[in-house]
Protein backbone atom coordinates (compact mmCIF):
# COMPACT_ATOMS: atom_id res chain seq x y z
CA UNK A 1 0.00 0.00 0.00
CA UNK A 2 1.70 2.99 -1.51
CA UNK A 3 1.27 6.54 1.01
CA UNK A 4 -0.26 7.59 -2.46
CA UNK A 5 -3.23 5.61 -2.38
CA UNK A 6 -4.03 6.29 1.57
CA UNK A 7 -3.59 10.04 1.34
CA UNK A 8 -6.09 9.95 -1.93
CA UNK A 9 -8.98 9.75 0.34
CA UNK A 10 -8.46 11.97 2.27
CA UNK A 11 -10.46 15.23 2.68
CA UNK A 12 -8.37 17.49 5.73
CA UNK A 13 -5.14 15.81 6.98
CA UNK A 14 -2.96 17.19 10.00
CA UNK A 15 1.12 16.91 9.59
CA UNK A 16 2.70 16.13 12.39
CA UNK A 17 6.62 17.23 11.23
CA UNK A 18 9.43 16.73 13.85
CA UNK A 19 12.89 15.13 14.37
CA UNK A 20 11.17 12.46 17.14
CA UNK A 21 14.91 11.52 18.41
CA UNK A 22 12.95 10.21 20.04
CA UNK A 23 9.15 10.07 19.80
CA UNK A 24 7.82 10.66 22.86
CA UNK A 25 3.97 10.86 24.32
CA UNK A 26 3.81 14.82 24.18
CA UNK A 27 4.05 14.26 20.20
CA UNK A 28 1.06 11.44 20.56
CA UNK A 29 -0.96 13.26 23.19
CA UNK A 30 -0.46 16.48 20.89
CA UNK A 31 -1.60 14.54 17.44
CA UNK A 32 -4.62 12.56 18.75
CA UNK A 33 -6.28 15.91 20.38
CA UNK A 34 -5.51 17.95 17.02
CA UNK A 35 -7.46 14.96 15.25
CA UNK A 36 -9.92 15.38 17.34
CA UNK A 37 -10.40 19.17 17.69
CA UNK A 38 -10.12 19.53 13.59
CA UNK A 39 -11.65 16.36 12.54
CA UNK A 40 -9.19 15.04 10.08
CA UNK A 41 -9.11 12.09 8.13
CA UNK A 42 -5.17 11.33 9.15
CA UNK A 43 -2.50 12.72 11.04
CA UNK A 44 0.49 12.19 9.15
CA UNK A 45 3.41 11.97 11.13
CA UNK A 46 7.17 13.20 8.88
CA UNK A 47 9.71 12.25 10.33
CA UNK A 48 12.80 15.08 9.41
CA UNK A 49 16.13 14.65 7.19
CA UNK A 50 18.13 17.34 7.96
CA UNK A 51 16.22 20.04 9.75
CA UNK A 52 17.89 23.11 8.81
CA UNK A 53 18.24 24.44 12.48
CA UNK A 54 19.09 21.43 13.84
CA UNK A 55 22.17 21.04 11.91
CA UNK A 56 24.44 21.27 14.78
CA UNK A 57 23.93 18.34 16.82
CA UNK A 58 24.32 14.46 15.49
CA UNK A 59 20.74 13.21 15.15
CA UNK A 60 20.19 9.38 14.92
CA UNK A 61 19.98 7.44 12.03
CA UNK A 62 17.07 8.37 9.71
CA UNK A 63 15.78 4.65 9.88
CA UNK A 64 15.82 4.43 13.55
CA UNK A 65 13.74 7.76 14.16
CA UNK A 66 11.35 6.31 11.27
CA UNK A 67 11.08 2.86 12.85
CA UNK A 68 10.46 4.31 15.96
CA UNK A 69 7.65 6.64 14.60
CA UNK A 70 6.14 3.64 13.00
CA UNK A 71 6.39 1.88 16.49
CA UNK A 72 4.85 4.53 18.46
CA UNK A 73 1.68 5.29 16.13
CA UNK A 74 1.08 1.55 15.54
CA UNK A 75 -1.91 1.74 17.49
CA UNK A 76 -3.68 4.62 16.17
CA UNK A 77 -5.82 4.07 12.92
CA UNK A 78 -5.84 7.53 11.93
CA UNK A 79 -1.82 7.82 12.37
CA UNK A 80 0.17 7.30 9.21
CA UNK A 81 4.24 7.64 9.00
CA UNK A 82 5.61 9.15 5.63
CA UNK A 83 9.33 8.69 4.50
CA UNK A 84 8.80 11.82 2.43
CA UNK A 85 11.51 13.38 4.30
CA UNK A 86 13.95 10.97 5.16
CA UNK A 87 14.13 9.80 1.74
CA UNK A 88 14.82 13.63 0.24
CA UNK A 89 18.55 14.19 0.08
CA UNK A 90 19.65 17.32 1.31
CA UNK A 91 18.62 20.18 4.02
CA UNK A 92 14.63 19.36 4.80
CA UNK A 93 12.74 22.97 4.21
CA UNK A 94 8.78 22.49 5.50
CA UNK A 95 7.65 24.57 2.10
CA UNK A 96 9.04 21.95 -0.21
CA UNK A 97 7.53 18.76 1.82
CA UNK A 98 4.02 20.59 1.81
CA UNK A 99 3.94 21.09 -1.95
CA UNK A 100 5.12 17.39 -2.62
CA UNK A 101 2.24 16.24 -0.01
CA UNK A 102 -0.35 18.25 -1.52
CA UNK A 103 0.76 16.06 -4.85
CA UNK A 104 -0.32 12.68 -3.54
CA UNK A 105 -3.60 14.57 -2.47
CA UNK A 106 -7.08 15.41 -3.46
CA UNK A 107 -6.73 19.14 -4.59
CA UNK A 108 -9.29 20.23 -2.40
CA UNK A 109 -7.71 18.58 0.50
CA UNK A 110 -7.46 20.88 3.74
CA UNK A 111 -3.95 20.73 5.73
CA UNK A 112 -3.25 21.44 9.09
CA UNK A 113 0.26 21.71 10.05
CA UNK A 114 0.72 20.99 13.69
CA UNK A 115 3.73 22.93 15.26
CA UNK A 116 4.59 23.62 19.05
CA UNK A 117 4.57 27.36 20.10
CA UNK A 118 8.03 27.57 20.72
CA UNK A 119 8.45 27.48 16.24
CA UNK A 120 5.21 29.57 15.63
CA UNK A 121 7.64 32.16 16.82
CA UNK A 122 10.26 31.25 14.11
CA UNK A 123 8.01 30.64 11.34
CA UNK A 124 8.75 34.09 9.51
CA UNK A 125 12.54 32.77 9.32
CA UNK A 126 11.39 30.01 7.71
CA UNK A 127 11.77 28.96 4.10
CA UNK A 128 9.12 31.39 2.05
CA UNK A 129 6.74 31.73 5.23
CA UNK A 130 4.09 33.48 2.59
CA UNK A 131 3.98 30.39 0.35
CA UNK A 132 3.79 27.92 3.00
CA UNK A 133 1.12 30.21 4.83
CA UNK A 134 -0.98 29.81 2.04
CA UNK A 135 -0.80 26.15 1.77
CA UNK A 136 -1.31 25.42 5.03
CA UNK A 137 -3.58 25.83 8.37
CA UNK A 138 -1.41 26.31 11.18
CA UNK A 139 -2.16 24.56 14.91
CA UNK A 140 0.00 26.51 17.55
CA UNK A 141 0.36 23.81 20.34
CA UNK A 142 1.57 25.31 23.86
CA UNK A 143 4.04 23.63 25.58
CA UNK A 144 5.38 23.69 29.37
CA UNK A 145 7.12 27.04 29.46
CA UNK A 146 5.21 28.83 26.90
CA UNK A 147 4.70 32.61 27.30
CA UNK A 148 1.04 33.13 26.40
CA UNK A 149 1.33 36.58 25.99
CA UNK A 150 4.05 36.46 23.64
CA UNK A 151 1.99 34.00 21.59
CA UNK A 152 -0.86 35.88 21.11
CA UNK A 153 1.04 38.85 19.61
CA UNK A 154 3.10 36.49 16.77
CA UNK A 155 -0.47 34.60 15.68
CA UNK A 156 -1.75 38.61 15.76
CA UNK A 157 0.97 39.60 13.48
CA UNK A 158 1.36 37.03 11.35
CA UNK A 159 -2.28 36.92 10.31
CA UNK A 160 -2.61 40.78 9.98
CA UNK A 161 0.43 39.73 7.15
CA UNK A 162 -0.98 36.88 5.66
CA UNK A 163 -4.59 36.36 6.75
CA UNK A 164 -3.66 32.75 7.31
CA UNK A 165 -5.63 30.83 9.36
CA UNK A 166 -3.68 29.97 12.30
CA UNK A 167 -5.39 28.35 15.23
CA UNK A 168 -4.10 28.32 18.82
CA UNK A 169 -4.63 25.10 21.06
CA UNK A 170 -4.12 23.59 24.29
CA UNK A 171 -3.04 20.23 24.72
CA UNK A 172 -2.27 18.75 28.46
CA UNK A 173 1.25 20.17 29.24
CA UNK A 174 3.42 17.54 28.93
CA UNK A 175 6.75 18.29 30.50
CA UNK A 176 8.22 15.43 27.94
CA UNK A 177 11.06 16.63 25.50
CA UNK A 178 13.02 14.28 23.09
CA UNK A 179 16.17 16.07 24.72
CA UNK A 180 15.23 15.56 28.28
CA UNK A 181 14.50 11.41 27.46
CA UNK A 182 18.06 11.19 25.04
CA UNK A 183 19.36 12.73 28.70
CA UNK A 184 18.13 10.28 30.83
CA UNK A 185 18.85 7.33 29.27
CA UNK A 186 22.84 8.63 29.12
CA UNK A 187 22.65 8.91 32.92
CA UNK A 188 20.80 5.94 33.32
CA UNK A 189 17.62 7.48 34.98
CA UNK A 190 13.70 6.06 33.91
CA UNK A 191 12.31 6.97 30.46
CA UNK A 192 9.54 4.26 31.09
CA UNK A 193 5.97 6.14 30.30
CA UNK A 194 7.21 8.85 28.80
CA UNK A 195 7.29 7.27 25.37
CA UNK A 196 5.33 4.08 24.51
CA UNK A 197 6.84 0.32 25.46
CA UNK A 198 7.80 -0.45 22.39
CA UNK A 199 10.03 2.54 21.35
CA UNK A 200 11.59 2.21 24.20
CA UNK A 201 12.18 -1.17 24.27
CA UNK A 202 13.48 -0.29 20.36
CA UNK A 203 16.00 2.34 22.34
CA UNK A 204 17.95 -0.54 24.60
CA UNK A 205 17.94 -3.21 21.97
CA UNK A 206 20.01 -0.80 19.38
CA UNK A 207 21.48 1.30 22.48
CA UNK A 208 20.36 4.43 21.12
CA UNK A 209 21.06 7.43 23.21
CA UNK A 210 24.42 5.67 25.53
CA UNK A 211 27.44 7.03 24.02
CA UNK A 212 28.30 9.11 20.72
CA UNK A 213 29.71 5.87 18.91
CA UNK A 214 26.62 3.68 19.56
CA UNK A 215 24.35 6.99 18.64
CA UNK A 216 25.75 7.39 15.27
CA UNK A 217 25.19 3.70 14.55
CA UNK A 218 24.45 3.53 10.42
CA UNK A 219 21.42 2.16 9.02
CA UNK A 220 22.04 1.92 5.49
P1 LIG B 1 14.12 18.15 21.19
O1 LIG B 1 14.08 18.15 22.68
O2 LIG B 1 15.25 17.36 20.60
O3 LIG B 1 14.01 19.52 20.58
P2 LIG B 1 11.27 17.70 20.95
O4 LIG B 1 10.77 16.95 22.13
O5 LIG B 1 11.04 19.17 20.91
O6 LIG B 1 12.81 17.35 20.71
P3 LIG B 1 10.73 17.53 18.15
O7 LIG B 1 10.87 16.32 17.31
O8 LIG B 1 11.70 18.62 18.03
O9 LIG B 1 10.68 17.02 19.68
O10 LIG B 1 9.24 18.12 18.07
C1 LIG B 1 8.38 18.00 16.99
C2 LIG B 1 7.17 18.89 17.25
O11 LIG B 1 6.48 18.48 18.45
C3 LIG B 1 7.53 20.37 17.48
O12 LIG B 1 6.55 21.15 16.84
C4 LIG B 1 7.47 20.50 18.99
O13 LIG B 1 7.18 21.83 19.37
C5 LIG B 1 6.33 19.54 19.36
N1 LIG B 1 6.46 19.00 20.72
C6 LIG B 1 7.53 18.41 21.26
N2 LIG B 1 7.33 18.02 22.53
C7 LIG B 1 6.05 18.38 22.83
C8 LIG B 1 5.21 18.26 24.01
N3 LIG B 1 5.66 17.70 25.14
N4 LIG B 1 3.95 18.76 23.95
C9 LIG B 1 3.50 19.34 22.81
N5 LIG B 1 4.24 19.48 21.67
C10 LIG B 1 5.50 19.01 21.66
MG1 LIG C 1 12.19 20.63 19.85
Amino acid sequence: RSEIASFRECKSIAIMGGTFDPIHNGHLVTAEAVRHRFNVDKVIFIPTGRPAHKAKRQITANEHRYLMTVLATMRNQNFEVSRIEIDRPGMTYTIDTIEALKQMCRPDVRLYFITGADAIHQIMNWKEPERLLSLCDFVAVTRPGYDRERLYGDIREIKEKFTSRIHFMEVPALAISSSDIRNREKRGEPIKYLLPQAVEDYIHKFCLYQDKEKDEVKFM
